[in-house]
């Protein structure tokens, strides 16, 4: 009767390690992803931080320019379309004639 006692006692401590074992294994785990979402975080700031930089010198040259990005394409000087398995096809902005700029309207 004892031994069947502490036989019992031992199974329930070996699946109270067992458990624990689990929750450290999944905090680790936790704490890993954590770090890793961390990391993207600060990369993520530091490339919105530059763009936003980017995006200054930009607005800086366009109100400087007498030219300015073309307001049908974009900057882009033409349109690409791609309609699956048919192909695609591109056409010539017909705005800025391909230059992605034109002239700025003075106002
Ligand atoms: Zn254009």
């Amino acid at each position: 009767m004892e031994y069947k006692e502490a036989k019992e006692i031992v199974g329930k401590f070996k699946e109270a390690i067992t458990k624990l074992e689990w929750d450290a294994s999944s905090y680790y785990s936790n704490k890993e992803r954590c770090q890793k979402l961390e990391d993207k975080n600060k990369e993520l700031k530091t490339e919105l931080d530059e763009a936003k930089r980017f995006k200054r010198y930009f607005n800086l040259l366009a109100s400087a320019s007498n030219v300015e990005i073309c307001p049908q394409c974009d900057g882009a000087g033409g349109f690409i379309w791609d309609i699956g398995e048919q192909g695609g096809g591109g056409e010539e902005c017909g705005f800025c004639a391909g230059a992605g700029i034109v002239d700025k309207v003075v106002s």
